[in-house]
């Protein structure tokens, strides 16, 4: 490419000017507007000494704030650090510490947090925006009763480094702005990994790396209109799947974008009768909550032509009971951070298979290695995935050791174990890190896993390896069961024997409420470890 990311919004707001771009809580956006609303927050950026390169973070839920403030960095030509707003203390001095970022936007509610971190940090800068900016309505109702809530008031008293969103647009110049850069170079994104096995790292992602995956995830799409579609934006924007598969591509179609802020089946329900969505991208924990709600009958959801699950494996019995009792579609797909995130997924038109992750999207290379010596694997073998394709990062932020370990030649070692089948269909097995190794026996949890979903009353269930003093390692299973239904460790253990090899039968049981999970939904193994360690000691 030759272009930044940025031109998918000029490019939109010139050829669909008066169409929706964004919908959020009755407020609708069109392309003229962001696009105005971007240029105007670039000036203000410039204005205030951000210089191309520099880091930007943005702490924010899914609002139109959160997409003027990404366009707005870019168009500024700085790199844009992601954050999570549910981000502890310390995981946000390590974000802001491994970015260097000095300027943050961020939401009042959050403001004492981020103001709690400042002195440990570099941040110079910050930027506090309210849910309601947009919403006058909303915003006339709602601060009292958070402020009643609170006991303490969510205006806060700016200086001259602390200004609010909306005076900062407003004495900005809506002068279009584009700072060169160089698309294939220079980095448009610093998103940091799930954590979900270590500590969060930053990957560099440039302008091209996420056009590229952006417009793949429109070729594998191919029967969208350009400025008709809809989509469901109940991904985090802060996550790079949402943000690729629901924002960038989204604004490369001119597609309506409807925000919905939290992960609630309500609001996603209410949204889904209102705006019609024609896409709804989700993460597996989404779709499992909507089919077990009790009003999922009560609402129509055939405008979605398709919903894409990714992050984490989708359940076989989750695809099987959503496609029934919803008449849609649910295709699997597979990705990570270092990708910008996608990779392989089903076809969306035709049937695919159920348990695939599918293929590698257009120009996406990807092969099976033996984890040891790095050989490509026979077809049919389980090795690491390693993919290659326009969509691969640079390497990790300032982690020269832990980017050479993952890129060779331009292919990067997922670090994820699976093979492919004859017809040239995908398998993920599970992480590499999480296999568990019980009397010389590999064991996956994921296989175990999808047995435990199979049983009737099972709604969630996480499967890790506890040290076991004969065996090495044991498998330790944690359980939530649906609404109501309790069933014993026995039931539990004759369900497992007649579809398990008997060494893979979990020998511990948990049952719990729910499971810790991180922000995309994906169920934090580590973390049950931790805890199972701490119950030991
Ligand atoms: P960290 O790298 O910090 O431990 P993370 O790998 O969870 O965190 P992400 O980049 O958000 O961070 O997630 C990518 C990973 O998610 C993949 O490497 C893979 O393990 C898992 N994943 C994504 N899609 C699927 C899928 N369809 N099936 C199985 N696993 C998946
Ligand atoms: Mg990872």
């Amino acid at each position: 490419p030759r272009v930044p990311l940025t031109h998918f919004l000029e490019q939109s707001a010139a050829m669909y000017p008066d169409s929706n771009a964004i919908y959020f809580m009755g407020k609708s956006i069109t392309y003229r507007e962001l696009l105005q609303l971007s240029y105007q927050f670039a000036n203000a950026l410039i204005k205030r000494g951000v210089k191309k390169g520099d880091r930007v973070a943005i702490m924010l839920p899914n609002t139109p704030q959160a997409v003027i403030s990404y366009y707005g960095a870019l168009f500024a030509g700085a790199i844009v650090v992601m954050t999570n707003p549910l981000y502890t203390e310390r995981e946000l001095i390590h974000q802001m510490n491994d970015s260097g970022a000095e300027t943050i936007i961020t939401l009042d509610l959050l403001y004492k947090r981020v103001t709690q971190v400042r002195a440990s940090t570099s941040l110079q800068r910050i930027i506090i925006t309210s849910i309601g900016d947009f919403l006058p309505l909303l915003k006339k109702w709602l601060y009292p009763f958070v402020q009643k809530k609170q006991g303490q008031n969510p205006q806060v008293t700016y200086s001259a480094d602390i200004e609010p969103f909306l005076s900062v647009l407003k004495e900005s110049a809506t002068k279009p702005v584009e700072v060169p850069v160089d698309p294939t170079k220079d980095i448009a994104l610093l998103q940091y990994t799930g954590g979900t096995t270590g500590v969060a790292k930053g990957v560099m992602l440039t302008h091209a790396n996420l056009i590229a995956n952006a417009v793949q995830c429109q070729a594998v799409l191919y029967k969208l209109k350009k400025g008709k579609e809809r989509i469901l934006c109940v991904l985090p924007l802060f996550h790079v799947y949402g943000m690729t598969t629901v924002m960038n591509k989204g604004i490369c179609i001119a597609a309506e974008i409807i925000l919905v802020p939290k992960f609630d089946v309500k609001q996603i329900f209410e949204m889904i009768d209102k705006r019609k969505p024609t896409l709804f991208p989700g993460a597996p924990t989404m779709y499992i909550g909507l089919i077990n709600h009790p009003d999922l009958k009560k609402h129509d959801l055939s405008s979605i032509d398709a919903c894409v699950s990714g992050s984490a494996p989708l359940p076989i019995e989750v695809k099987l009971k959503f496609e029934e009792l919803t008449g849609g579609k649910l295709v699997e797909g597979y990705g990570m951070t270092e990708a910008s995130p996608v990779t392989h997924s089903n076809p969306i038109w035709e049937k695919g298979i159920t348990g695939s992750i599918g293929m590698p999207w257009p120009d996406t290379d990807c092969r099976i290695v033996d984890p040891a010596t790095g050989e490509e694997m026979p077809q049919g073998e389980v090795g690491e995935l390693a993919v290659k394709g326009p969509q691969v990062m640079l390497g990790y932020w300032n982690r020269p050791e832990d980017t050479a370990a993952v890129l060779r030649d331009g292919w990067f070692l997922t670090g994820d174990m699976g093979y492919m089948d004859e017809n040239g269909y995908f398998y993920i097995v599970d992480r590499k890190k999480d296999m568990i190794i019980a009397g010389g026996f590999n064991i996956y949890p994921r296989e175990v896993e999808e047995v435990l979903f199979e049983h009737p009353a099972i709604q969630e269930a996480a499967v890790i390896g506890v040290p076991d003093p004969y065996r090495g390692e044991t498998v330790k299973a944690y359980v939530v069961f649906k609404d109501g239904q309790l069933v014993s460790e026995e039931d539990l253990e004759s369900h497992c024997r007649q579809r398990l090899a008997a060494y893979k039968i979990p020998r511990q049981y948990e049952i719990r409420t729910d499971l810790p999970k991180t922000m995309v939904g994906k169920v934090l193994r580590r973390q049950l470890q931790e805890e199972d360690k701490k119950k030991r000691e």
